[in-house]
């Protein structure tokens, strides 16, 4: 009987498994065509400054729309995109988008920035400074008034290469963002040695204020030493008010997160706050 129960649930992994690698296969093919399809769109999330309470910018997350599977999340389409060469025109479309419907939002309130979101493969593409350029160019959008987020696990990957991407950025006006930090292994004291504007602290971090005193600490150190070289902190995932009583405290400038408002469509957005 042991053996029989055994070979049900090798055949039952053997479908979720197929299941699984057929879903994937499925979205890998599909996701070629989704710009062209209009399937692809950006939600837009506050990053709102802790002293005035208003949005300074907004941070442009993809979406797609799949006519099967419905919405499906970027935490599960971008590492696809990153697998295989896709992840450049994605991310090409996805900065066209942003720099376009930004445009839009500024004529609501005219200092609104914009930040979006780069991949490893991104960094690496001998493109990506004309395609960035390009896209301000086209949308009319000032170069420093877009900020490209780029992971800290992104940059440790080859740090070298990814000081003289983040020069060349920065030599067309491009404003630069560390996301997700607290999450790797990297220093601060070698993160600060590039050319950065902005530190983003990551939410799991945040979730631990109020929870830890050693949180705290942390974080306010690292709020002295941003401070010191001149880069804006901004904290993710903020979800209680408690939270935003703690940064204030701590001196951090700016946040973003499910309590100062969600990520929706352009169209949606709430910037009166
Ligand atoms: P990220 O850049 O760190 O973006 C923040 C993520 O946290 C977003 O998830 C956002 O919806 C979510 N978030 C915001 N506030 C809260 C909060 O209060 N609580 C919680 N639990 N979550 C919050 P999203 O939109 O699912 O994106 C996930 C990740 O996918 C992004 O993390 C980013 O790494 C990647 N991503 C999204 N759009 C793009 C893109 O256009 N290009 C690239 N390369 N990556 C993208
Ligand atoms: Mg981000
Ligand atoms: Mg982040
Ligand atoms: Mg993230």
């Amino acid at each position: 009987q042991a053996k029989t129960q055994g070979r049900g649930q090798h055949a039952f992994f053997d479908i979720e498994l197929r299941e699984r690698s057929q879903r994937r296969l499925r979205l890998e093919q599909d996701l070629r065509a989704a710009p062209a399809l209009g399937q692809l769109w950006l939600a837009y999330q506050p990053i709102v400054d802790l002293r005035t309470g208003r949005a300074t910018a907004v941070e442009g997350l993809a979406r797609w729309n799949h006519p099967r599977f419905g919405a499906i999340s970027p935490g599960e389409f971008i590492p696809l995109a990153e697998e295989s060469d896709l992840i450049n025109l994605l991310g090409e479309h996805v900065l066209r988008i942003a720099t376009e419907e930004i445009i839009d939002l500024r004529a609501r309130n005219s200092h609104l920035g914009l930040t979006v979101n780069l991949s490893v493969r991104q960094l690496d593409h001998d493109r990506l400074v004309p395609i960035v350029r390009d896209a301000t160019l086209v949308a009319g959008l000032p170069p420093g008034a877009l900020c490209l987020e780029i992971t800290e696990s992104a940059i440790m990957r080859d740090p070298k290469r990814a000081a003289s991407t983040l020069t060349a950025l920065r030599d067309m006006g491009a404003q630069l963002a560390i996301d997700d930090f607290g999450t790797g292994y990297s220093s601060l004291a070698q993160l600060l040695t590039l050319p950065l504007d902005m530190l983003k602290i990551d939410q799991t971090f945040t979730a631990r204020l109020g929870d830890s005193r050693d949180a705290e600490a942390i974080l306010k150190s690292v709020i002295a030493m941003a401070h010191a070289v001149n880069l804006t902190v901004v904290a993710e995932g903020v979800e209680t008010e408690s939270q935003l009583g703690i940064l204030r405290a701590l001196g951090c400038d700016a946040a973003q997160g499910f309590h100062l408002g969600r990520p929706v469509a352009a169209a949606e957005l709430d910037l009166s706050t």
